[in-house]
C-alpha cells in the first residue's frame, strides 16, 4: 500500500454553488496530491438525478480554476486526452452501465440481495416503529429477516419476480456483529460495530447506483490511492470498508477532513450564517437561472485567488511556526495532511479580509497595477497614465483591504468634487476660508508644485500668519477634495497638479 502512486479526487455532486468548505477538501488533496508528485482528479457524482442543478458542475470547474488548482486528470482536466484522462468518464451518470456488474457480484458472494418492498410498504413499517417507541428504524441484519427480499423468498420466488419485471433494489448485507477497523490519516483508528450499520440501498431501481456502491467502484477503477473528505462521510466509510474487502480490493487510506464551524463555533458554516453576518462562503458568485436562487462569492467581493486559497488552507492546518502567508507553491511544500486538525475550524471573515490586505501588499507592482486598472475599469473611471494610477493607487494603500478600496476612497483623485463634507463645511468653511486658499493657491503657484515644496510654502503660510493648522488644513482639503479624509493633501495635489488644483480651488471659493 505505501508503494502506491498517489493519486487523489475531488467528487463533489453537482447539487448547487461549491461551497467553501468543499473548495478547501478540494485544496487539501491538490496539496498532498502535488507535493507527493500524484495526479489531482475530478470526479462528479451526479447519480441523485432528483438533486442535479444544472451549472453546479460549470461553477465547481470555474472555482478550482479561480483557485489554481485545476484537476490533472476529468472533469475540467486542460491537458492530457480530450476525455479529460484514461479513467473516462469522470462523469457518474455516464459511467451507469458499469456499476451494475458489481452489484451482481456482491450478489453471487452472498454480499448484497435484491429487496422487493415497496415504499409504501417500508412507510407502514417505519410508522409501525414509530408507534411502537423506535422512530429511528432501519433497514438491518435484525429487521431484514422480515422484509421481502432474495434473504425471505424462495429463489424460484425471487427468480420469477425479476422476470416478471417487479421493481426492485439492491442492497448490501451488513455482516451481524462484526468490528470494522479502519485508519484513518487525521482521526487514528476508527472502530464501529456493524450492529450499528444498516443494509444500504448499492442499486436503485432505475439501475443507478447509489453514492456507495459508485463511490467505491470509482475510486477502485481510478487507483485512488487516498481518499480524502469532508467529516460528514465519516459514518459512510465502514461500509466503503466492507465494500474493498467485499470485492478483495486494495483499500484506500482514508483522511476525513474537520468540518468549517461558524465563527461563534456553534455548528456548521452555512449559507444563511453568511447571509445574516454579511460574508460570502462561496469561491464564486452564483445564480440559479431556474430557481433564481443566488449567492455571492469571495471572487466577486474582490478576493485574490490566492488571498482565498491561504486562508482557506488555514482552517484545519496551520504549520507551527508563526508564518502565515503562504502562496500556493510554498502551501505544496509546507502542509501536512497528517497535522490537519480534528476539531472544526471556526471561520473568522475579519481574517479572511487580513489575508487579502497581505496578498494585496505581496504583489508585485505591476500585478497590483493590473488589478487596480481593472477595479478603475470597474467603476467608470478614466486613468490619464499608467504613471498616475500608480502613484493614486500608492496613496491609497496604507489601509486597503482590497485593491478596490485604494479606488473607492479616492474618486477625487480622478474627478473634481462635487459635494463638500457638510459637517465640516458647517465648522471651519468660515468667512476666512475663502481668503485662506485663494492667498494659499497663489503661494503654491510659485512652487514646483512637488509634495514637499507645497507643504513647505503651506508652513511658511502659517508661520507668517500665525495660524493653526486645524483652522486652515482643513479648508485645504475641502477645497481640493470635498472630504477632510485620505492621505496627504500636498501628495494628492501634486498627483492632480496645478490646472486641477487651482480650478478646484476657485470652485469651492465660488460655491461655497
Ligand atoms: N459525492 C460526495 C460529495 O458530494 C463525495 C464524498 C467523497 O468524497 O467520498 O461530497
Amino acid at each position: 500500500m505505501k508503494n502506491r502512486p498517489v493519486r487523489v479526487r475531488f467528487a463533489p455532486s453537482p447539487t448547487g454553488p461549491l461551497h467553501m468548505g468543499g473548495v478547501r477538501t478540494a485544496l487539501y488533496n491538490y496539496l498532498f496530491a502535488k507535493q507527493n508528485g500524484g495526479d489531482f482528479l475530478l470526479r462528479v457524482e451526479d447519480t441523485d438525478q432528483a438533486r442535479f442543478v444544472p451549472g453546479a458542475e460549470a461553477y465547481i470547474v470555474e472555482a478550482l480554476k479561480w483557485c489554481g488548482i485545476s484537476p490533472d486528470e476529468g472533469i475540467g482536466a486542460e491537458d492530457k486526452m480530450a476525455q479529460g484522462g484514461p479513467h473516462a468518464p469522470y462523469r457518474q451518470s455516464e459511467r451507469k452501465p458499469m456499476y451494475r456488474a458489481y452489484a451482481d457480484q456482491l450478489i453471487a458472494s452472498s454480499h448484497a440481495y435484491y429487496a422487493f418492498d415497496t415504499p409504501v410498504e417500508l412507510d407502514a413499517v417505519r410508522e409501525r416503529a414509530k408507534q411502537a417507541g423506535n422512530p429511528n428504524w432501519q433497514y438491518n441484519s435484525i429487521t431484514r429477516t422480515s422484509m421481502k427480499n432474495g434473504l425471505t423468498l424462495s429463489e424460484d420466488d425471487v427468480a420469477r419476480r425479476l422476470s416478471a419485471g417487479e421493481p426492485y433494489v439492491i442492497r448490501v448485507k451488513m455482516p451481524r456483529n462484526e468490528e470494522v477497523k479502519f485508519e484513518d490519516r487525521i482521526r487514528g483508528w476508527v472502530s464501529v460495530n456493524t450492529m450499528n450499520l444498516d443494509d444500504k440501498v448499492l442499486l436503485k431501481g432505475d439501475g443507478m447506483p447509489t453514492y456507495h456502491l459508485a463511490n467505491v467502484v470509482d475510486d477502485h477503477a481510478m487507483e485512488i490511492s487516498h481518499v480524502i473528505r469532508g467529516e460528514e462521510w465519516l459514518p459512510s466509510a465502514p461500509l466503503h470498508v466492507l465494500l474493498y474487502r467485499f470485492f478483495g480490493w486494495e483499500q484506500p487510506e482514508f483522511a476525513h477532513l474537520p468540518l468549517l464551524l461558524r465563527p461563534d463555533g456553534n455548528g456548521k458554516l452555512s449559507k444563511r450564517d453568511g447571509d445574516r453576518l454579511g460574508f460570502p462562503v462561496f469561491p464564486l458568485d452564483w445564480k440559479n437561472e431556474d430557481t433564481n436562487d443566488t449567492a455571492s462569492g469571495y471572487r466577486e467581493r474582490g478576493f485574490y485567488p490566492q488571498a482565498f486559497v491561504n486562508m482557506l488552507a488555514f482552517l484545519g492546518w496551520n504549520p507551527g511556526t508563526h508564518q502565515e502567508i503562504f502562496s500556493l507553491d510554498q502551501l505544496i511544500i509546507s502542509f501536512n495532511l497528517n497535522k490537519v486538525n480534528k476539531a472544526g475550524a471556526r471561520f473568522d471573515f475579519e481574517k479572511a479580509k487580513w489575508f487579502n490586505q497581505q496578498h494585496l501588499r505581496l504583489l508585485s507592482a505591476s500585478d497590483r497595477l493590473h488589478t487596480y486598472k481593472q477595479e478603475a475599469l470597474l467603476r467608470g473611471l478614466t486613468i490619464p497614465s499608467d504613471v498616475f494610477a500608480q502613484k493614486a493607487m500608492n496613496l491609497f494603500m496604507d489601509r486597503a483591504e482590497f485593491i478596490g478600496d485604494t479606488l473607492d476612497e479616492a474618486l477625487y483623485v480622478f474627478t473634481d468634487p462635487t459635494s463638500f463634507d457638510p459637517a465640516v463645511c458647517a465648522k471651519k468653511w468660515t468667512a476666512e476660508a475663502p481668503g485662506y486658499v485663494e492667498e494659499l493657491s497663489a503661494l503654491f503657484a510659485r512652487t514646483d508644485y512637488s509634495e514637499a515644496t507645497l507643504e513647505e510654502a503651506f508652513k511658511v503660510y502659517l508661520a507668517d500668519k500665525g495660524y493653526g493648522f486645524g483652522q486652515v488644513g482643513p479648508v485645504l482639503r475641502l477645497a481640493i477634495a470635498g472630504t477632510t479624509q485620505g492621505p496627504s493633501i500636498f501628495a494628492v495635489m501634486h498627483l492632480i497638479g496645478k490646472e486641477a488644483s487651482e480650478r478646484r480651488i476657485l470652485h469651492a471659493i465660488t460655491t461655497l
